[in-house]
This record gives C-alpha cells, structure tokens and sequence, in this order.
C-alpha cells in the first residue's frame, strides 16, 4: 500500500510519500535509543508542561488539524474538530495525574523500607490506524511520554500527513527531539522493528491479522504489546427501556466515524415486543441523516475510508442477504457519485447461526436482531469472537445487574453508547485484544514495576 493521500470524497490523490530508507529508520532507531537514556531522568513537571503544551497548539491549531484528518481519511469536519479537542483534554488528563499514578507505592514487609517504583520501559512502537488518527495517537502519546519512555510512530499508510503533524506538535511543545519520531513506512518494515533490541514493546490498534502478526513478533523477543482490535459490539434494547432516546442513540453509536470505530454498535438486539417499534423509528433516522461532503457541517456521515474498505462491506452485505437477510434500506455503494460512499443500511432477519451474523461491519451498517428475552438477548451479545464493549438499554435494575454481570466485554455501559474517557480503561477481551489503554491501568502498561527492598 503506497503511503499517500488520497481523498476518499473525491478519489483525488493529492500527495504520495516516499517510504523511509533502511539507513534513514536505522537513523531514527539510534536517535530513539539515545534519546531515552537522557529523556528518562526528566522531571514529571518538565515532561507535565511539554504535554500541557502540546494540549495548547492542539487547540490552537484544530482547524487545520481537522482538516488534514477530514482529507485524508473522510470523518466529518465536526468530528475531526471533537476529536482535536479530545487529545486535548487527554494531554492535559495525564499531564495532571501521571506524578500522582507513577508515585512510588509502599509496602509494608519486614524490610526497614519496601516498595514498588514505576520505571519507564524504553522506547515503545506504536503501530496506528486510520480511523481516529490524532485520537489513537495520542491516547498512546500521553501516558507513554509521561512515563519517560520514547515513542516511534508507525501510522496507517493513508494517514501520512496527520502521522507528520503529530510529530510536529510534540516536538514543538517542547519535547527533546526523539521523544516521538513519526517513520513513514509500510507494514512490511514492522516485524524488523519489533525485534530491534532498542525496540521494548509496542502498541496496535487495528484489525486482527496485523494485531496476530506483531504479537508473535514481539512473543519470540519476549517483548510486551497491547492490542485493541475490531469489536462487533451489541446494542440491546429491553422491553422497559427509553425507546426514543435509545433509537436516537442507536443511530449515533453505528453512524460514529461514518461507520467505523471498533467501538460503534453493529448488532442491534431488541426484544420482540418492541422490535417493530425500534426498527420504524430507527429507518425513521436513518432515511434522515445527510450523506455527502464530509467538509460541509451539515453532513452526517462522509465516504469510508479507502475503496477496499467499501469494497469489503459491500460484500459482506451480499453475504448477509445470501443468508437471508432483508435490506430495509441502503444496501449498495452510492454510484452517482466519486468517492467511498455508502448509504446508511439497516438489514434484519440474518439467520443467527449464519457465520455473517459474528462479523465485524466497518462501515455505516446495522444488523437487526429480534430476540425473546433477556437471556436470549445477552446469550446472542456474546456469540462472537470479539468482546469489546457493549451498550445496553434497560429500567429494571434486575436485568441491569444481569447484564453487567454476564456480557462478555471490556465495557458495559447502560443507557448510553460505549465510549472512550480518558479516565475510564478502554480496551477488550476475546479476538478484541489485551491489555488496556487510558486512566491509570493505560499508562501502567509500559513501565516496569520495581520492587525495591532496603534492609
Ligand atoms: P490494519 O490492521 O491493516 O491497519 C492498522 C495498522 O496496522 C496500520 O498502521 C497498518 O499499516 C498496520 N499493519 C497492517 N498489517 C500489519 C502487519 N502485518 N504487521 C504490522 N502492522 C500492520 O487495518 P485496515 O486499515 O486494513 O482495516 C481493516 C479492518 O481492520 C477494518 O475493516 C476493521 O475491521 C479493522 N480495524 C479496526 C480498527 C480499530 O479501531 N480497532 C481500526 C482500523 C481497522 P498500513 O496502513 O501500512 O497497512
């Protein structure tokens, strides 16, 4: 895949980016390895104000920031400008808490003092996705600088311009130039990197083939990852919940970056009773929502990413009407027009044992399910290999308790959708990955925890 910039509105190629040479990624590797040996003995204020920094020219700068990230990748400029506001408010959240979740914690033993200190681990690679391009960057940036590590950015291949600006701002900010370089490379490069000895772990956010990949790369080095893969979240909706606002929020939750987050809803599972209310409603939203430009503020939802990730919903939407789906609205690629668009598309009655119905939809599709009960509703939330979270719709506090207690998720949230806070852990179980990202089990992830004995 050419690493470039290519408008997914248009089809428009507007830069190509000549890879990093092996000499030039050897260059980055040494920078990165000196770097941490002088930037670990930083001082939390020091590296506290560079990220309080950082938090200042994001937003500053979110104009142009949204726009580089609208271009390359098609989320709404709204969207984009959300979510410089959000890297914002992280580099500032850890900027506040990292002294505090870094202190040394003491521990009562028969020694005169004992205790667990938080040393950084070295430098750490950060392999991203296109999808929240500044988000997923930072969410890594900020606890990883604040921990005294350094970070080498490999982003995804259609992203380079967002990869370049990221880098920019962290070294503007005030950050010793190595703290966090940006390597312009394809996939292919990764493994090498990974075994690099400089190299001490590394991060990916992404789909499970390249999470599989790095991981065992990284398990022959003994070397430590996090992962956070694709999810197919479930969205249920019990008899007693709040039907409008649950439908409302339904159609937010699948439509979340034109369709494609891992944490968006993509099987929607009502109960029977109100199923035929839920889905009026829910083609209701659909059938209103503004496909078209994604620069324009009042589009709803822009073009999907790259023409192969077009190309791939579309024929798992075949599949799922092959199986025995019914297409209630949506259902093929906008052809009147350039670009990666795809309609808004709601499908019922996929067989639930069809193997369609545990797939991943990245795009702006929503499975329909009708289920009897509760037990049926949390039996089909987790028959799938992913376990990300889960969004669930209820007034009873008996099936609330039940469904916090037997969904199989990394997160379950109630009456509302599942998103990411810099103070909550964010991460999955299952096919969906390890380990977590954000709040104090996020920048915990890579440091070694000493334990230190003084007789
Ligand atoms: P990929 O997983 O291919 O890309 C994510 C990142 O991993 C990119 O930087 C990519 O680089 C890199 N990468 C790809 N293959 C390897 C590998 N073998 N070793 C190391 N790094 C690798 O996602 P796609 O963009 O192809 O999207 C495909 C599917 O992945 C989506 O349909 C969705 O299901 C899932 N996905 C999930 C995301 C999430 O948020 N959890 C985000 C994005 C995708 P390069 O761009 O150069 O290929």
């Amino acid at each position: 895949m050419a690493i470039a910039t290519i408008n997914p509105a248009t089809g428009q190629t507007i830069k190509v980016f000549e890879p990093l040479k092996d000499s030039e990624i050897a260059s980055k590797l040494d920078l990165a390895g000196q770097t941490f040996e002088q930037y670990r003995k930083t001082s939390f204020s020091e590296r506290s104000q560079w990220l309080e920094k950082a938090a200042i020219i994001l937003q500053q700068e979110k104009a142009d920031f949204a726009k580089i990230m609208t271009l390359e990748m098609g989320k709404t400029y709204k969207a984009a400008i959300a979510e410089v506001e959000k890297c914002a408010l992280v580099c500032n959240y850890y900027a506040e808490h990292a002294p505090t979740f870094l202190a040394d914690v003491a521990i009562k033993t028969d020694a005169s003092h004992s205790f667990v200190r938080h040393d950084p681990m070295g430098v750490i690679l950060a392999v991203m996705p296109w999808n929240f391009p500044f988000w997923q960057v930072f969410r890594f940036a900020a606890p990883t600088l604040m921990a005294g590590n350094v970070g080498l950015l490999k982003h995804a291949s259609n992203v380079p311009q967002c990869a370049l600006a990221i880098a920019d701002i962290i070294h503007r900010a005030g950050f010793p130039e190595g703290a966090f370089q940006t390597l312009l490379i394809g996939a292919a490069k990764v493994a090498d990197i990974m075994a690099d000895d400089r190299v001490k772990a590394a991060t990916l956010t992404g789909s499970e083939p390249a999470g599989a990949s790095l991981a065992s790369v990284a398990g022959k080095q003994i070397k430590k990852t996090v992962l956070e893969l694709g999810g197919s979240d479930p969205f249920i909706v019990l008899e007693s919940a709040d039907l409008e606002t649950a439908v409302a929020t339904a159609t937010s939750a699948r439509m979340l970056n034109n369709g494609q987050s891992c944490i968006a809803a993509k099987r929607f599972i009502i109960a029977e009773a109100i199923a035929p209310k839920f889905e009026k409603l829910l083609l209701d939203k659909f059938l209103a929502l503004k496909v078209g430009d994604p620069m324009q503020p009042d589009t709803d939802l822009g073009p999907l990413a790259t023409p192969d990730l077009l190309q791939d919903l579309h024929q798992q939407v075949q599949t799922a009407v092959k199986s025995g789906g019914k297409v209630l609205t949506g259902g093929h690629p906008l052809a009147d027009r350039p670009g990666n668009f795809y309609p808004p598309t709601i499908i019922t009655d996929i067989p639930l044992d069809s193997a369609i119905a545990q797939e991943e939809f990245f795009g702006p599709v929503a499975l329909l399910f009708r289920v009897p009960d509760i037990n049926a509703a949390i039996q089909l939330a987790n028959a799938t290999p992913f376990g990300l979270g889960a969004s669930a719709w209820t007034n009873n506090d008996q099936e609330r308790d039940r469904l916090i207690t037997e969904i199989a998720a990394g997160a379950v949230f109630i009456n509302s959708m599942v998103k990411s806070d810099p103070r909550l852990p964010f991460g999955g179980i299952k096919r969906s990955g390890y380990g977590r990202e954000l709040s104090i089990q996020g920048i915990h992830e890579f440091v070694n925890l000493k334990t230190v004995w003084v007789q």
